[in-house]
């Protein structure tokens, strides 16, 4: 792009367009494309010349070296999605709606690395350090040896780290950061990411973990945390329903860890609480055996995590029925309901579908969606299924029933938490004799006909 014109960034996902468009081509946001100030002096036809660098080191795919240390903060629930604990010199972004409690969680997060050991400092560009030390008196941490700072000048900010070095610093959040060498307005995707292009490097250079939350965006004002996800090692969104109090920490991206590991939170007047058995937690609200209601044994991550799928459906009055999914795929609600028109026969044309995962859970994993079919039939047909079944497998476009993985995991926690019989596909392994009478079909329209009687 030529020096000087201006440049048309996507607040969503950080991509450059040469004009200004309602829609992202990139990420699909709508409404999310400023017009910045063009970035400084760019390549413009300069090479790196003859100049010499330095020669780097290189060795060979075969050297011994130590997996990184890490020091666990204590909270389980935040360690294992870390993967097992803070490792030094890691960047790390935490990423959610404004209000949701991140503040609360990192504070938590802070005050139990301090108790741990560890050098931290806190800063806060959001709030007065009054109204940090506020929500610390209330949240019991007062006491925890955290360093404090309200500030938003990343100049000051990198030579306090410089000087202090500490062993972890927070940085909440990066959209308030203001870099003095870059001409736009604090938010801006060109000041967003160079902040966390210094912090990051400060961390890889001084030994530091930096951990940088990010709000999520709705209006395209601001740049959102999407813009500095490459950035960093690990990427952890914070999430949950506003009217719920569970709170899920999910690990999108992770160097050090797995990704899609979950940390369960309960929201309670002292802060989160940790929910260490998640199953029991989101199956809490489930009352009487009712149609429409089934048990998804899942896995999230390495755990295994056991939910219930609500559906309701009902005769439509609109031309083209309801189809309200929340806490799955409405895409995958639709190759459902297809392959049950198509294989089993079953029409849901005139009917309005409702779907939910209860308990604000979100389930992305397809081993769900024959509890969701399960779900959807015994809504449609007014008939519950037996309180006491947990459901599981894939479904294909044929009709037919995948086998998923770690099905004795899912088992076992089926188990444990009082089921006795479970649906799985015809080719899951099995270990036998578990106290869970297994019920193994190879399609869906067997599952129809033995669980429903009508086809
Ligand atoms: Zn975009």
């Amino acid at each position: 792009m030529a020096k000087g014109l201006p440049s048309f960034t996507c607040t969503a996902c950080g991509a450059v367009h040469r004009k200004w468009s309602g829609r992202c081509d990139a990420c699909g946001a709508w409404n999310s494309i400023i017009e910045e100030a063009p970035l400084a002096a760019g390549p413009s036809g300069k090479t790196l010349g003859g100049a010499k660098g330095r020669q780097i080191e290189v060795t060979t795919l075969a050297t011994t070296e130590t997996p990184p240390k890490r020091a666990p903060s204590g909270m389980d629930e935040l360690d294992r999605v870390l993967g097992g604990g803070l490792v030094p010199a890691s960047a790390i972004l935490v990423g959610g709606d404004p209000g949701i409690g991140k503040s609360t969680l990192l504070l938590q997060a802070t005050a139990s690395f301090a108790r741990a050991g560890l050098s931290c400092l806190y800063v806060s560009g959001e709030e007065a350090s009054a109204q940090v030390r506020m929500r610390a008196a209330r949240l019991g941490l007062a006491d925890a040896p955290v360093q404090l700072a309200a500030e938003t000048n990343l100049r000051d900010i990198l030579t306090t780290l410089d000087a202090l070095r500490p062993d972890l610093a927070i940085i909440d959040s990066i959209q308030t950061m203001w870099a003095d060498h870059v001409e736009a307005a604090p938010g801006s995707v060109s000041q967003v990411r160079s902040a966390a292009h210094e912090l990051v490097t400060f961390a890889k250079k001084r030994g530091t973990s930096v951990i940088l939350v990010g709000h999520v965006t709705k209006d395209g004002q601001i740049a959102g945390p999407r813009v500095v996800e490459h950035m960093v090692d690990t990427v952890l969104y914070f999430e949950g329903e506003r009217g719920h109090q569970f709170r899920i920490l999910r690990a999108v991206k992770n160097r050090f860890g797995p990704a899609d590991e979950i940390g369960v939170f309960e929201m309670t007047g002292a802060g989160l609480a940790e929910v260490a058995n998640p199953s029991a937690l989101f199956l809490s609200e489930r009352g009487q055996a009712s149609p429409g209601s089934a048990v998804f044994a899942g896995i999230e991550g390495t755990r295994p995590v056991l939910t219930e799928i609500q559906a309701l459906v009902a005769p439509s009055t609109l031309g083209t029925p309801r189809r309200t999914v929340v806490g799955l795929d409405s895409g995958r609600l639709s190759t459902i309901l297809a392959v049950l028109e198509a294989r089993c026969g079953i029409p849901f044309a005139g009917l309005d579908v409702f779907l939910n995962v209860a308990g604000g859970m979100r389930v992305s994993e397809p081993a769900a969606d024959l509890a969701v079919a399960a779900a959807l039939l015994s809504a449609r047909e007014d008939v519950a299924l037996p309180p006491d079944m947990v459901i599981f497998g894939e479904i294909s476009l044929s009709g037919a029933l995948r086998p998923v993985g770690q099905t004795e995991n899912r088992l076992k926690e089926a188990r444990k938490l009082g089921f006795s019989q479970a649906v799985a596909p015809e080719q899951s392994k099995t270990g036998g004799d578990d106290g869970m009478r297994v019920r193994k079909m190879p399609d869906l329209t067997t599952f129809v006909g033995d669980m429903f009687a009508a086809g």
